[in-house]
């Protein structure tokens, strides 16, 4: 990279190190990233940073799984079939790496007074989720729907077992949000594949009464597209 992008993207971006990579799922590693320009971030539950992934600009998304205001950001990367930059890297990443990041940010965040809480996705969006979880208080009522192509998939996520987990072909996330039926007065969060996650706000607004603004959502990926955000 010319010096000059370097001292650019030393102004623009984050820096830190790669301390811990490692499975944490089947087709998921967590990557611990840290360095002391990440203390004192504050991510609020459900954001997520972008990410320098290859040697030139190419920049990908990844929810914050865990924090650690002493500065370490950790993040869990799926290796998907069609492996792009961003899973390639995720599969590549190694202890001692360099990694420039973006600073938190999005609204795709936690409601914490809600009476209750409704994460609907897919393994992508199971991370966001378990940012999610990890700060709600015990006692806070929580539901959801979250779908994976096998149960290895599966993040261990707080409160999982609070959660209706099905395997992609058996039952539609849709289908899977009709039988869980989930009362209206709460917050849902539903991120993942674009077009499911508008049918499932869709079901909950339609089928199951629910004030359209208290369904939060956030497409994460589309097939055929490139990086989402
Ligand atoms: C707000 C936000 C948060 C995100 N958080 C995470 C996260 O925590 N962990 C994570 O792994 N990803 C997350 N993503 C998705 C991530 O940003 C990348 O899109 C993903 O890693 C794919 O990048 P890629 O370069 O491998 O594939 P791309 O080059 O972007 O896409 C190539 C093709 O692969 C397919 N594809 C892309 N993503 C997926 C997928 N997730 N599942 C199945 N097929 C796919 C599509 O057909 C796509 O056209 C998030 C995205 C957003 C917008």
């Amino acid at each position: 990279m010319p010096a000059l992008l370097t001292r650019v993207l030393d102004r623009l971006m984050l820096q830190g190190t790669i301390t811990e990579a490692e499975p944490v799922a089947a087709r998921m590693r967590r990557l611990r990233i840290e360095g002391p320009a990440l203390a004192g971030l504050d991510p609020r539950p459900g954001q997520q940073v972008r990410i320098l992934v290859d040697g030139t600009l190419t920049r990908r998304t990844y929810s914050v799984w865990r924090y650690d205001p002493s500065g370490a950001v950790e993040l869990c990367v799926l290796d998907h079939a069609e492996a792009g930059p961003g899973a390639r890297w995720g599969q590549s990443a190694r202890t001692g790496d360099t990694v420039r990041l973006g600073k938190p940010e999005g609204s795709f965040v936690l409601r914490p007074d809600a009476a209750h809480h409704v994460f609907v996705g897919d393994e992508t969006a199971s991370v966001a989720f378990g940012a999610m979880l990890a700060a709600l208080h015990e006692g806070k009522a929580v539901s959801g729907c979250v779908e994976t192509q096998t149960p290895g998939d599966r993040l261990p996520v707080p409160h999982a077992g609070r959660l209706d987990w099905s395997l992609r072909g058996t039952i539609s996330l849709p289908d899977a949000v009709r039988r869980l039926n989930p009362p209206p007065g709460g917050i849902a969060y539903v991120a993942g594949e674009a077009r499911t996650v508008q049918q499932v706000k869709r079901t909950l607004v339609q089928d199951a009464g629910w004030d359209r603004r208290a369904v939060l959502t956030k497409p994460f990926w589309a097939p055929g597209k490139r990086g989402l955000e």
